[in-house]
């Protein structure tokens, strides 16, 4: 059984979870000791203890064990993408691909540590000095999803330790595996004890846990809207600092003047890849009239010839979905769309392959209209749906009709519909001629509206939120 890491010691308890393979059932990948409340409670008590000294030290050793860290995740990034592959069930060219991303973000943020600066600024009072600073929050919480088991934890967990902070992190359910490993390199690299915990378990328990406990100082969290809420409404008592980045109903539109096969490419790319559980996945596709039956053609036909099977498995396009739960979920939208009208053009349907585990073909609705639930509800699977649209006037207005905000992409050559978009999506991240899945790891990350709350994760904008700025006066 794996344990836990809890004030630089590794801690087990009587109560252990099987981490199963959704490409398998029968694989089981390990057996992951589970927190309770004592437990969370220590880690809580360990980061608190260990906080101040850590907030003092320089950037030197910050750089250093974020660069042991990076080094080690990269140079073991077959292993380590397969362990990802293995347990969320994307296929190991992408999990490889997650993996590279992590240790680039722990590179980026160990030369961030060499990079904290202030600002001197003149005092409107003759002989005041001012010195514009930033300094750790202190404890910071952590909590994932299990979509990406370790990018996710590495943009959240390297800027933590960048400026200073001790962690205490709470991976999703689903995925103990990478979240152990990276708790592993990280031990090794020299994290001072208490620094970094690992408390592993329900969201139920260790997370609300978490959440009750005013000893954390901030929360950043990533996963669905329902537990975000959660988070906001239990730190507001205690004025803790939050971060939230929630879920996504990401349009991607078409216009009559695309290049047909780049469209192709983004809508196929953007809303079916890494089994469509992206927070970015395209799910809504905005088409208009001229273009919107070759369009469908294309999409249907490209998704035909993609392979849905064992995420390991070098023949496999799609893997499989990441538990029954979410599968069972996926299959209900796609019945409601068609209860509802929608016409299922493509895939959809379950898919048995040697070993037994959550397959799903690609699922392609069109003739939806932009009130029906499949257009407004995240779905969180490869299931995408076509809204036809007259023209770009339409196509903008679909696009922000929606409550969330996160990334939104556009498929056109005219320069005039491109930078029309740029500028009056809704969206936090806007592409053109790209899927809206797909980021760089050094610029900001995030939506607008129910999608985030809070500064911007990722790149320098990280600081916003892992420091506090302090103004200081002197008189000479
Ligand atoms: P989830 O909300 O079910 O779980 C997220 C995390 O919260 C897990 O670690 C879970 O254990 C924990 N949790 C659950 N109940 C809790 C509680 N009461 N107190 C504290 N923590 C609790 O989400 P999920 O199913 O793991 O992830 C899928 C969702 O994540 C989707 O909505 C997706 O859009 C979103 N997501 C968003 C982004 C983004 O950056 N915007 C990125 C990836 C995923």
């Amino acid at each position: 059984m794996k344990p836990m890491l809890i004030g630089g010691e590794w801690v087990t308890t009587s109560h252990g979870v099987e981490n199963i393979n959704p490409s398998d059932i029968s694989d089981v990948v390990d057996i992951y000791a589970q927190a309770g409340r004592a437990e969370t409670q220590q880690a809580i008590a360990a980061a608190q203890a260990a906080a101040p000294q850590w907030a003092l030290s320089g950037p030197q050793e910050r750089h250093d064990i974020l660069h042991r860290a990076g080094d080690e995740i990269l140079a073991r990034k077959q292993e380590l993408g397969e362990l990802l592959a293995r347990e969320e069930g994307k296929v190991l060219p992408e999990a490889i691909a997650e993996v590279q991303r992590a240790g680039q973000i722990f590179l980026f943020f160990a030369a961030e540590a060499l990079r904290q600066r202030g600002e001197i600024v003149a005092s409107v009072r003759p002989g005041v000095g001012v010195e514009v600073t930033r300094e750790p929050v202190g404890v910071v919480g952590i909590i994932a999803p299990w979509n990406f088991p370790i990018a996710i934890p590495a943009w959240k967990i390297a800027p933590a330790l960048c400026y200073g902070n001790a962690v205490v992190f709470k991976p999703a359910e689903l995925v103990p595996g990478s979240a152990w490993a990276l708790a592993d390199i990280l031990h090794r690299a020299g994290v001072p004890a208490g620094v970094f915990n690992l408390v592993i378990g329900a969201g139920s328990v260790v997370g609300q846990t978490m959440l009750d406990d005013e000893r954390i100082d901030a929360i950043t969290f990533t996963g669905s809207q329902a537990t975000g809420a959660r988070v906001a409404s239990a730190s507001l008592p205690f004025m803790r600092k939050i971060q939230l980045e929630m879920g996504g109903k990401n349009p991607l539109v078409v216009l009559d003047d695309a290049d047909l096969d780049l469209a192709v490419q983004c809508a196929v790319d953007g809303a079916f890849f890494s089994t469509g559980q992206r927070c970015t996945a395209s799910s809504r596709l905005v088409v208009t009239q001229g273009i919107h039956d070759r369009f469908v053609s294309a999409v249907a036909e490209r998704l035909a010839s993609l392979r849905v099977g064992h995420a390991l498995d070098a023949a496999t396009h799609i893997g499989p979905v990441a538990d029954a739960a979410q599968l069972a979920q996926d299959l209900d939208y796609i019945a409601i769309a068609r209860s509802q009208g929608a016409h299922l053009r493509q895939g959809g349907e379950l898919v048995r392959r040697e070993t037994e585990g959550y397959f799903l073909s690609p699922a392609l609705l069109t003739e939806t209209l932009p009130a029906m639930r499949i257009n407004c509800e995240e779905v969180f699977g490869p299931v995408a749906s076509v809204i036809r649209v007259r023209d770009y006037e339409e196509a903008l207005f679909v696009a922000n009709d929606t409550e969330f905000g996160l990334s939104a992409g556009i498929c056109t050559t005219s320069l005039k519909y491109a930078n029309d978009f740029k500028r009056k999506s809704q969206a936090g991240m806007v592409m053109v001629n790209l899927p809206t899945a797909g980021v760089d790891y050094h610029v900001p990350f995030g939506g607008r509206k129910a999608s985030s709350h809070g500064s911007r994760e990722q790149g320098s904008h990280a600081a916003e939120f892992f420091t506090i700025v302090k103004t200081a006066y002197t008189a000479a």
